[in-house]
């Protein structure tokens, strides 16, 4: 039997890092709350909450690591874990930053990293005191626990005040300046335990009612200065949070400028299409980083795209017949909003993807 690596979270994360580990031969167990959890098919699935420091005390016993799908695990759980002797990476640290929008944002200013104007709000009154320091428009979000485009509400006018505060008012609360951006694109980075560092190319992401819809790879008229900002900006991170694993940041691109809007420490939907479009993926490679294993190249194979399948799963057989295209199902129960699924393109060029995706059952 191989290294074991328990796994904190057991949806298509999870699931996707067991797919590429077990030609590793890697064995793999996971926490989650539900027993129909879509990594549940790849390795044992202790069901419990990821706040039961027991069940996840089971779950990380005699791994070689520990790691996490998802950012909302408590950091107390993984601390707990540390204190009870497991290697637990990314660190810990790493869950509090990006569990608060305002820590997250706090951090990047003092790195020297542009973020979007922001200011917390703890009350009403708050609330007025920040739409006058940033103005309209403006994104109302909870500090905490929003994904997905779930707890926010974009302020056009200060008649909006009443309503947003009423839908959100009551728990801590960010006001960040609406940006008017270009495009949003994303940096995925990886740190092995020696420090070796490395960066897939910058990716470009569509965001649809606050969900990734589609991801593009590389992104297109990436300028070299830009993939430049953006891998300096994540390596600070990486230096700051004594980082070992993947690491997304999602940023908006404003002409040259980019401005971070979050991290997320662990392997990210805008980094699927790694699996058929780099010579080694994010799930690879987070599992070679966290293990001390040398890290893969990150190189692009060609040109790639990445479209989730929210709610339900396209025709398989439609997608299988196009070339280049991938079909990855997670085995989940389809429901309005939900990610199922998503389906990966590759093509040697641009043009060729372009072709290929108009085929697709699925709209890019
Ligand atoms: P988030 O949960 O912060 O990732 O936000 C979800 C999506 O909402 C982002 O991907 C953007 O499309 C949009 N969004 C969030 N914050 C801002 C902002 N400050 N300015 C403009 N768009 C935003």
């Amino acid at each position: 039997m191989g290294d074991v690596v328990a796994v904190l979270g057991g949806g298509q994360l999870g699931r996707m890092l067991a797919l590429a580990g077990v030609p590793l031969g890697l064995g793999f167990r996971f926490l989650d709350p539900t027993a129909e959890a879509p990594a549940g098919a790849l390795g044992p699935l202790v069901v419990g909450e990821l706040g039961d420091t027991e069940a996840a005390a089971r779950v990380a016993d005699g791994a070689a690591v520990v790691t996490y799908e998802w950012e909302g695990v408590p950091a107390d759980t993984a601390r707990s874990l540390e204190s009870r002797g497991a290697t637990v990476l990314p660190p810990p640290g790493a869950l509090d930053v990006a569990q608060d929008r305002v820590a997250e944002k706090t951090l990047f200013r003092r790195l020297g990293i542009a973020t979007p104007d922001f200011a917390p709000v703890d009350d009403r009154a708050g609330l007025d005191d920040a739409v006058h320091a940033i103005d309209l428009p403006a994104v109302l979000k909870t500090r905490r626990g929003g994904y997905d485009g779930k707890g926010q509400r974009v302020l056009t006018k200060s008649g909006d005040l009443g309503d947003a505060w009423r839908e959100l008012g009551g728990r801590p609360l960010i006001l960040e300046q609406l940006v008017p951006f270009e495009r949003e694109v994303s940096v995925l980075a990886v740190r092995g335990r020696d420090g070796a560092t490395a960066y897939w190319p910058l990716v470009e992401n569509e965001h649809r009612d606050g969900i990734l819809r589609t991801s593009r790879a590389p992104a297109a008229g990436a300028a070299e200065g830009t993939q430049a900002t953006a891998e300096t900006y994540a390596e600070r991170v990486l230096d700051e949070l004594d980082y070992v694993g993947v690491l997304a940041i999602e940023l908006f691109q404003v002409g040259p400028d980019l401005l971070a809007n979050e991290l997320a420490p662990r392997v990210h939907n805008s980094g699927h299409w790694t699996i058929e479009g780099a010579v080694t993926s994010q799930f690879e490679n987070h599992l070679r980083a966290i293990l001390g294993w040398p890290l893969g190249s990150t190189a692009p194979v060609g040109a790639s795209a990445m479209v989730n399948c929210i709610g339900a799963l396209p025709d398989r057989a439609a997608v299988l017949a196009i070339p280049g295209a991938h079909f990855h199902d997670y085995q989940k129960a389809p429901r309005p909003g939900r990610k199922v699924g998503h389906v990966s393109v590759t093509a040697p060029d641009d043009g060729t993807l372009a072709e290929r995706l108009a085929m697709l059952p699925v709209s890019p």
